[in-house]
């Protein structure tokens, strides 16, 4: 475990696209943000949980956002090899929305770590070490709807469990072991875009 959870400065937000970062504001209070490039003046992450959290999301190489309208957290966590780290703050962040994990070694027990999210919208496992047995832990994430499995191990088989999955409209199933869906997935009808094997279909 690191010890970056010692707050060593706080995090701010940028007003315009969202995006939380540590940075020396000028005198004047104002920055550049690292995201969008404008000259803003951030706000600060308010709760003392969230900005000790965010800090060591931030060391680990995590690029955070959040959504000032549904009020929630974005996360994004690419080709990184510090996820055993990134979980218990991610834990400790309110009201997740987006999670984008790619290129990652990350495992059907990392996801159960985190199935307290309830609150996830998006959730992107590409190229992850992810089998069937973490889509029965996807399938707690009811307000889910936009899911990334590809390039994952996952199967038809494994499908069966996000039956429950009504709000689901973007399922991208590229270069799994998924080669055919069966249509009595009812859940399937709500589906508005679909990536299968390269051929997509809308
Ligand atoms: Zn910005």
């Amino acid at each position: 475990m690191r010890t970056a959870l010692e707050p060593t400065g706080p995090s701010w937000r940028c007003n315009l696209c969202g995006n939380i970062f540590a940075s020396q504001l000028s005198i004047h209070g104002d920055t550049t943000c690292p995201a969008c490039g404008n000259l803003i003046w951030p706000s600060l992450i308010e709760s003392r949980e969230a900005q000790n959290a965010c800090k060591v999301l931030l060391d680990v190489g995590a690029t955070i956002g959040f959504d000032t309208i549904s009020k929630a957290w974005k996360i994004e966590l690419t080709s990184n090899s510090a996820i055993d780290d990134a979980l218990e703050p991610i834990l400790q962040l309110d009201r997740v929305c987006e999670l984008m994990i790619s290129n990652a070694d990350f495992g059907d027990d990392h996801l159960e770590a985190l199935r307290s999210l309830h609150r996830l919208e998006v959730l992107s496992l590409s190229n992850t070490d992810i089998t069937n047995r973490a889509l029965s832990t996807i399938q707690h994430f009811l307000q889910l709807q936009v899911l990334d499995l590809s390039l994952t191990a996952v199967n038809e088989r494994g499908l069966i469990q996000l039956n429950k999955l009504s709000q689901i409209w973007s399922l991208d199933l590229d270069s799994t072991h998924v080669d055919c869906l069966m249509s009595e997935h009812d859940w399937l009808q709500n589906i508005e875009l679909l990536v299968l094997s390269n051929h997509k279909s809308s």
